[in-house]
């Protein structure tokens, strides 16, 4: 019998289910397979559980030193009401404007067609151009981001309106990333409805669909995967880093022994959360092909600095145009999405100045309040520097090794890597996964 059959036998009553890592998608993934039935165990390297969320009190205000809000969607709704914390959402009122900082001002992003004719972020030549976008080919995965969108919408609309919210999302350069990897989705919506204008105008006109509310909680967006965990204590272990994982057994009757500092537990099926990095080290011993792949995803560095200022705003924020001579890239207004109190959280580094995450705190944070008050005209005090090395999945060149990740079955990726980022899609994606894995598990 080899060491890992002697171990398998040791692992005692299996759960069913690995999950690696108790962020927004392992414990999501956890409460959907409990829903389903199936037995889960999670692991969380650190005493906290959110992941990347998370929600500080620092000088007697509430900051989000990750994500700044979630799309409050049915599957979300639904899970919130499952935890009995429904009571204690924030819903930001979804009228609120978004801008864009250009030519010296801040211009509202058109979301309805009447705001499309008004804004003056594109000039009438700007706005027909965008209109042909159903005349063009169709997004060519060979191209980058930012030729398919420039082709497709335009200069103008590209510069002042796509790239920065597009590449502000990801805190990277649409020319970096090639469309293939980065616009994945956008093209599968192209296909199916023939053009992206036509997408979005059936969206906004026809179907009555809304965009589900952004929304937080009273004590921030953690509050959820806190409450999760609550829930699940039995089933997650924190402080258990996963070392690595191995195969026992052959056929069908082999089985995956995940294995910890000190402890090894035999389950039929894992699911991995973690960081690309992290990920590559957990899946080397069994696949070191994939994992040599994975380590070669880039990540974007991102700065938070949070400000606290009285200036009187109504909206969602900023995203600052690349053009515009400026580090911050964009900024949140929490004061007026949440009610929090003043805050404000600027956003500065990304793939335009990597270099951000080396300057001292001083340097970041006086960038951050002189160019706020260059945008707002009203003074802000820092209250908080956050560095974040490797924050963004950058989605660019290094995205061609996912073509050589291909992990033997068993062992599943629910990763904002592999797929969409926002906390929806992450929502989404360990539905899916939880739905899949009880018809199969156990079989
Ligand atoms: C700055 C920022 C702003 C964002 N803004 C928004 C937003 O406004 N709205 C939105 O919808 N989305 C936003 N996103 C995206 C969204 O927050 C993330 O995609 C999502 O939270 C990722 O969750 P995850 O569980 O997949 O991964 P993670 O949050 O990375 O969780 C992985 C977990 O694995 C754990 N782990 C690591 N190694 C091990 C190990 N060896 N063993 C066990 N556990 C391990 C980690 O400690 C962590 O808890 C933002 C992301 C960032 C970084």
């Amino acid at each position: 019998m080899s060491d890992a059959e002697d171990a398998a036998d040791d692992a005692g009553t299996a759960p069913s289910v690995a999950i690696v890592g108790a962020g927004f998608t392992g414990l999501s993934t956890l409460h959907a397979l409990a829903e389903r039935g199936v037995d889960a165990v999670t692991y969380e390297a650190t005493d906290e559980v959110g992941g990347v969320v998370k929600s500080r009190e620092i000088g007697g205000k509430l900051l989000e030193v990750g994500p700044q809000r979630l799309r409050m969607t049915d599957a979300i709704r639904a899970m919130v009401t499952d935890l009995d914390i429904a009571d204690e959402v924030l819903t930001a009122d979804d009228d609120l404007p978004l801008f864009v900082y250009a030519d010296g001002d801040l211009r509202e992003v058109p979301r309805s067609l009447s705001a499309f004719r008004r804004t003056d972020l594109l000039s009438t030549r700007g706005k027909l151009r965008l209109l042909a976008e159903p005349l063009t080919d169709p997004i060519d995965p060979a191209e980058s981001a930012q030729d398919a969108f420039v082709r497709k919408f335009g200069t103008e609309a590209y510069t002042n309106l796509i790239a920065p919210l597009f590449g502000g999302t990801y805190g990277s350069d649409p020319a970096e990333m090639p469309a293939k990897h980065a616009l994945k989705p956008m093209m599968g919506l192209e296909s199916r409805k023939g053009s992206l204008l036509r997408a979005a105008l059936s969206r906004l006109v026809f179907s009555g669909e809304e965009t589900p509310p952004a929304a937080s909680f009273e004590s921030g967006l953690q509050r959820l995967p806190k409450a999760l965990a609550d829930e699940y204590a039995g089933r997650l272990n924190r402080e258990t880093p996963v070392t690595g994982i191995e195969r026992a057994g052959s056929g069908a009757d082999s089985v995956w022994l995940v294995h910890t500092e000190d402890d090894t537990q035999r389950v039929d099926h894992v699911v991995l959360t973690t960081p690309a990095d992290t990920t590559a080290d957990i899946v080397e011993g069994v696949d070191a092909e994939s994992a040599a792949a994975l380590r070669e995803f880039n990540y974007n560095p991102l700065v938070l600095v949070h400000l606290e200022s009285r200036a009187r705003a109504e909206g969602f924020g900023y995203q600052v145009r690349r053009t515009e001579p400026m580090r911050t890239l964009g900024v949140t207004w929490n004061s007026s999405l949440f009610d929090r109190d003043g805050v404000y959280t600027a956003f500065l580094g990304g793939m335009h100045d990597p270099d951000a995450i080396e300057r001292d705190d001083e340097t970041l944070g006086g960038t951050a309040a002189e160019e706020f008050k260059r945008v707002m005209g009203v003074d802000a005090e820092v209250l908080h520097v956050e560095r974040m090395p490797r924050a963004f999945p950058a989605w660019d060149d290094s995205w061609a090794a996912s073509e050589r990740v291909d992990l033997p079955e068993g062992i599943t990726l629910a990763t904002n890597y592999t797929g969409r980022m926002g906390l929806p899609s992450r929502v989404r994606e360990a539905r899916r996964l939880a739905g899949e894995l009880s018809n199969s598990v156990g079989e």
